[in-house]
């Protein structure tokens, strides 16, 4: 990555494999590959996630004052034994050390080769947690290392000091990455080229890479620390502004067939429909058939909470561009949405003599001008032939998924690509979309999650944004309740009335949470959670989603309802089997549905009156907020029951937040704030580092970088005078993928 190219193959730099180093070996170097760290360089790049501050060191005297605290020690051993404890089963190593102002003892557990490697007169430097013993106060497996003598100003690695804690896995433990990662840092952080443009380093008085490397894993001060930090914080996002700017540079040179708005026809289709539309709703069609008008592609992102009416918008944006010659695809997340939306626009369209197709896995349907209903045998064509009027041109507006963009599929004039719920839509798939290599289709996606300023300013910083935020009028408010334990039983029979009326119920399982890294330190084992810095394998994530919808489903059906319809669904299942499900919940065959949160939810069901969500805490405020979206799709009376056992303070503010707010946007920015950026929807997939995520919630940091991309790239949109940055920002993109 930043490194010179070595004359000699045999020599060790900064790129070569952890193995090939005596110290690691093959079996480390699979442990750390855990981590995603391969070569010398990715060790010195595996950043801390916390800090000890063990630099103050005391007089074992003073050890009095501080029961319960964490302290640093430095002493001569006046004894130190091994022994074994039957009753307890283990080892117990203790040592007698003293300094010049009295004795203490030390104790550790299972750790017999201390005794083996320190012997009477040694010093040693300790930092543990003081305890109280029945013999006195004692220091309870303190982190320790050799010292030459004592008061010296001798360089210490874990005790004595700021010393850094890793996230962890089995085997590989913040006290032998300090043991390995130190050695390295004297032998090559010189080597590490700074990435940064100088002249940004400069005016942003940023440490050099070199030095702030060294501060991040061993810091003089906590400052000096939180300045290496915020310089790499300060490049992951740079990074991420270079990479959409360049992108959006990149489509700037494109051209797009332009879709002049006629006044008239968009008036004659708001006066087609059955509501008024919000003035929200207004003001994004407006933005939008504003931007079909230029041969600029559109990049335009339609945000707005789940029922704000997305898909009218979408639908005249598709009308106009159909009206100027041209061809429509709308892609939906998942085939039962991409049904939904087929039967959502045909209705819509019916009196617009306008074609219109959707595709599926199984078959291939056309509907045109409400001749025919959209579920009826007589609009079923081959497939064969709806690929055909694609291509010739016959078919206006083509619905479906994402084997809409297939190599096989053709469009004869496409102009506008419509994408619901998955925000990113590269330029490397509109390009395909078109023969015509000069042209891409304009591009609407739209999305119910609310996204902060910051994301918007660096993820999203490629789109244009248009916000519905205003509700159509007359929907009920979803009535939110906070279900503790002991009120479950009241839950479950208010359910059971409900049902016994006709209504429908969401279940939704708690989400599995994916496996945390544990960042301990080698001091009494006090380890707290941190966020973590590697997806767990989605697969094994969704295989154990699946148990928890089957064990929720045994309960309930067994247990609780055992009078009532319930089904599970969940992500393992076939479309078909999932959609047939959906179809009879709908249409009242089904009274519960125990699902995963993972499966589809976007499917309207009006007769779903309540949404019921176990461990509720373990969720994003958002994605409560989306499942609840889910109830209140009619003039019905909605309710959403968050069941949650945890006593946690702070679960309990966030889960209050949803009963009192109904605005996406509101518990996007709270969670946010509560969370951190890690709890938005999707950020975890992005496969951002750490340090990135930390700057996504800090707005001026955002506001600079951007800044100073634009400024870099002005001067030099191909980078081509920054080497060590385009190889980065290369590196950058293979990593990561917004969606
Ligand atoms: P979403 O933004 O979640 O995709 P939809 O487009 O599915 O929302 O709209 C939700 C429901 O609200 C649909 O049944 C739609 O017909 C209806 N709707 C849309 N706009 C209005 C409006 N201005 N007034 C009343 N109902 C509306
Ligand atoms: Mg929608």
């Amino acid at each position: 990555m930043l490194v010179r190219i070595q004359p000699r193959a045999h020599m060790i730099s900064l790129s070569t494999p952890v193995e090939e180093l005596p110290k690691i070996g093959t079996a480390y170097a699979k442990k750390l590959k855990k981590f995603g760290i391969k070569t010398i360089q990715d060790l010195l790049f595996y950043f801390p996630a916390r800090y000890d501050d063990f630099s103050e060191i005391i007089k074992v005297r003073d050890i009095r004052q501080k029961l319960g605290q964490t302290v640093c020690v430095q002493g001569r051993i006046a004894d130190i034994e091994s022994s074994h404890t039957f009753k307890k089963w283990m080892d117990l190593t203790e040592a007698l050390v003293e300094d010049d102002s009295g004795q203490t003892k030390a104790i550790w557990f299972n750790q017999p080769y201390l005794a083996k490697s320190f012997k009477e007169d040694d010093f040693i430097s300790l930092a543990g947690k003081v305890s109280l013993g029945k013999e006195g106060l004692y220091l309870a497996s303190p982190a320790y290392e050799r010292i030459n003598e004592i008061g010296e100003n001798e360089e210490l690695t874990h005790t004595g000091r700021i010393v850094p804690v890793y996230s962890e896995t089995r085997g590989v433990t913040s006290r032998w990455l300090r043991y390995v990662i130190k050695p390295l840092l004297y032998r090559f952080s010189e080597q590490i080229q700074e990435s940064l443009p100088e002249e940004i380093v400069k005016k942003y008085k940023f440490l050099p890479i070199q030095e702030a490397v060294w501060q991040l894993h061993f810091p003089e001060s906590f400052e000096a620390a939180d300045a290496a930090k915020a310089r790499f914080s300060f490049e992951e996002l740079f990074l991420i502004q270079l990479n959409v700017l360049k992108e959006k540079a990149r489509l700037m040179l494109k051209k797009a067939p332009a879709c002049p708005m006629d006044a008239n026809l968009m008036k004659n289709f708001t006066d087609s429909l059955p509501f008024k539309l919000t003035d929200s709703q207004r003001k994004c069609a407006f933005q939008i058939l504003k931007d079909l008008e230029k041969t600029v592609p559109m990049s335009r992102l339609l945000e707005g909470d789940v029922g704000s009416g997305k898909t009218v918008v979408a639908t005249m944006a598709a009308l106009s561009t159909v009206k100027n010659g041209h061809q429509v695809a709308f892609m939906a997340p998942t085939e039962i949405l991409a049904k939904q939306h087929f039967k959502t626009v045909t209705q819509l369209l019916k009196n617009f003599d306008v074609k219109i197709g959707l595709m599926t896995g199984k078959d291939a349907r056309i509907t045109h001008a409400g001749l025919v209903s959209d579920t009826s045998p007589a609009c079923v064509i081959s497939k064969k032939s709806f690929l055909g009027d694609l291509e010739n041109g016959q078919l206006d507006i083509a619905i479906g998924t994402h084997s809409l963009i297939q190599k096989n599929v053709e469009f004869k004039d496409l102009a506008l690509v419509v994408v619901d719920e998955q925000h990113r839509f590269g330029v490397e798939q509109r390009d395909h979309l078109i023969k015509d290599k000069k042209l891409v289709p304009h591009l609407l996606s739209m999305t119910a999650t609310p996204i902060p300023r910051t994301l918007a300013l660096t993820v999203y910083g490629d789109l244009d944004l248009s916000l519905i935020d205003e509700m159509p009028k007359d929907r009920k408010k979803i009535k939110t309740i906070i279900v503790p334990p002991s009120q479950r039983k009241e839950a479950y029979d208010f359910i059971e009335k409900e049902v016994k009326e006709g209504k429908g119920v969401f279940v939704i399982c708690p989400k599995i949470e994916s496996k945390k890294t544990i960042a301990t330190s080698d001091v009494a084992m006090t380890g707290s959670f941190v966020p973590q810095n590697y997806p767990a394998s989605l697969a094994s994530l969704a295989t154990m989603e699946v148990k928890a919808v089957k064990d929720e489903y045994e309960r309930l059906s067994s247990k609780i309802f055992p009078d009532l319809r319930i089904t599970m669904l969940h992500g393992k299942m076939k479309p078909a089997e999932k959609e047939k499900i959906m179809i009879d919940f709908r249409n009242g065959e089904i009274d519960i549905l125990v699902s995963t949160s993972v499966v589809e939810v976007g499917v309207d069901v009006p007769r779903a009156t309540i949404m019921m969500i176990e461990g509720a805490e373990r969720f994003g405020l958002s994605q409560l907020h989306q499942f609840r979206g889910r109830v209140g799709r009619s003039d019905l009376q909605s309710y959403c029951f968050l069941f949650t056992t945890s006593p946690d303070q702070l679960d309990r503010k966030r889960l209050k937040a949803l009963v009192e707010s109904n605005n996406g946007f509101e518990l996007a920015q709270k969670d946010l704030e509560i969370r951190g950026p890690g709890s938005l929807y999707g950020t975890q997939q992005w496969g951002l580092p750490d340090m990135a995520m930390q700057g996504l919630s800090n707005i001026f940091l955002v506001e600079k970088t951007r800044t100073a991309a634009k400024e870099i790239l002005e001067k030099d949109p191909e980078l081509k005078n920054y080497p060590q940055l385009q190889e980065r920002l290369k590196n950058f993109q293979k990593r990561i993928h917004f969606e």
